[in-house]
């Protein structure tokens, strides 16, 4: 008899317990019950769903979990844990995949940015924990360079901190004052400032002030994971649900042990605090970890391989047709994957961006592509599922060839 049909008569007994005495674990019996039906619940809804070609985009749900998280999420889900230990067993793991002294699961980069951030203002001090946004006794400004000032530090100003706007190193030395609470650091927006990612470290600890690094969608190349990390950055802050393909309402915060430590006493599930609101259940805790450890674990060569054989699969579908230009690059830092860039010369291909993104979208089976300038759109390989570059590259072909004059 096959183990699952043991299982199965197993249940049907009127007292398991009685029949086969207690040495059954009770998993072994829910395990029997079968799943309830499956629903779809895009169907039922009427939602659309489409083949990503774009990117993992916020709005556009991220990435996908592999079936490891999603198996992480179903099988955590029929029992209780105390939130604190899961996230001291899971923050254990994750500090020690990615070479730091201690980590956290937040909701998403966004809250890591938040957290951490509230962290280094409250230290261990629970009244201050409680003031928070009011900064009474606390210090109040966070250093950013001009370049790296973008809308992504309303994160921070949640705090109730204020940005100061540097250029140059100089300008850090003459900045910093008794107020001055962090620098921070945005990674994709490294290459357009003044004072790189290591100088801007040394900086930090010259004066003593704790730095952050935003790496929300930076988790390649893997290395990328630990880098920040060894680099001597306090606070290292990633989103779960972009490159690392968790659950996409998760992220990571991670760094030194006091400030992770004071980051959770801003945290659920505690409350009376900024960070209430951003709860992460024991099942997405758990399933971030999976996630990570299999993105870590992953053949990053071959994975390379694999997105850049998609891409030109796409490519070659329409790179021949006439007043169609293609270019394959990688982003310098954020969203390093293979992007295919295809333009076009609107005397020979009527047809506009918007009008040209509405037929993929409205096309069976719906599908997304990044916009670019006026007759450019961008395409990634990263989000498709194995055979559905076939489909986009069909559909490329398709919509250039009709509207070409
Ligand atoms: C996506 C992103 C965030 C927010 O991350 P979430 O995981 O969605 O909360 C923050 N910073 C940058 C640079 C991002 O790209």
């Amino acid at each position: 008899m096959k183990r699952r049909d043991a299982i199965r008569n197993l249940s049907v007994l009127p007292i398991a317990g009685a029949a086969i005495g207690s040495v059954l674990p009770f998993e072994s019996i829910m395990a029997s019950t079968p799943p309830p039906p499956k629903r779809n619940l895009f169907k039922e809804l009427g939602i659309r769903t489409f083949i990503n070609a774009a990117g993992t985009f916020t709005a556009m749900s991220g990435s996908l979990m592999h079936e490891e998280v999603l198996d992480a999420l179903r099988s955590t889900g029929h029992e209780f844990a105390m939130i604190d230990e899961v996230q001291d067993k899971v923050g254990a793991k994750i500090a020690e995949l990615c070479h730091a002294e201690a980590a956290t699961v937040t909701a998403g980069c966004w809250s890591a940015l938040v957290l951490g951030t509230a962290g280094v203002l409250t230290g261990m001090d629970v009244k201050k924990v409680g003031l928070l946004p009011q900064l009474d006794g606390m210090k109040s400004e966070v250093l950013v360079q001009k370049t790296h000032n973008s809308g992504y530090v309303h994160a921070l100003t949640n705090t109730g901190i204020r940005i100061v706007e540097v250029e140059t190193s100089e300008d850090v030395e003459k900045a910093i004052n008794e107020k001055t609470a962090m620098m921070w650091f945005l990674n994709y927006a490294g290459p357009d400032g003044k004072i790189s990612d290591k100088e801007w470290v040394a900086l930090g600890k010259k004066h003593n002030i704790p730095t952050m690094i935003d790496m929300a969608a930076d988790a390649t190349p893997v290395e990328n994971m630990w880098k920040f990390n060894e680099m001597g950055f306090d606070l290292v802050c990633v989103s779960g649900g972009k490159g690392i393909r968790g659950p996409q309402s998760a992220g990571i915060l991670m760094g030194k042990k006091d400030l992770i430590a004071a980051a959770r006493l801003n945290a659920p599930p505690r409350g009376g605090n900024i960070g209430r609101g951003m709860k992460v259940n024991k099942e997405e805790i758990l399933g971030m970890y999976v996630a990570l450890e299999k993105f870590i674990n992953t053949d990053h060569v071959k994975q390379w391989k694999i997105w850049e054989d998609r891409i030109a699969v796409m490519e070659n579908a329409i790179k021949k047709i006439n007043g169609v230009t293609t270019t394959v690059t990688v982003p310098p830092v954020a969203n390093r994957t293979p992007t295919l860039n295809i333009s076009w010369d609107n005397s020979k291909v009527k047809v506009t961006r918007e009008e040209f993104q509405e037929r993929l979208r409205k096309g069976n089976p719906s599908i997304e592509v990044m916009g670019g300038k006026d007759f450019a759109i961008g395409i990634t390989s990263w989000n498709l599922q194995p055979g559905q570059e076939k489909v986009v590259a069909l559909r490329l072909k398709e919509e250039f060839v009709k509207a070409s004059v």
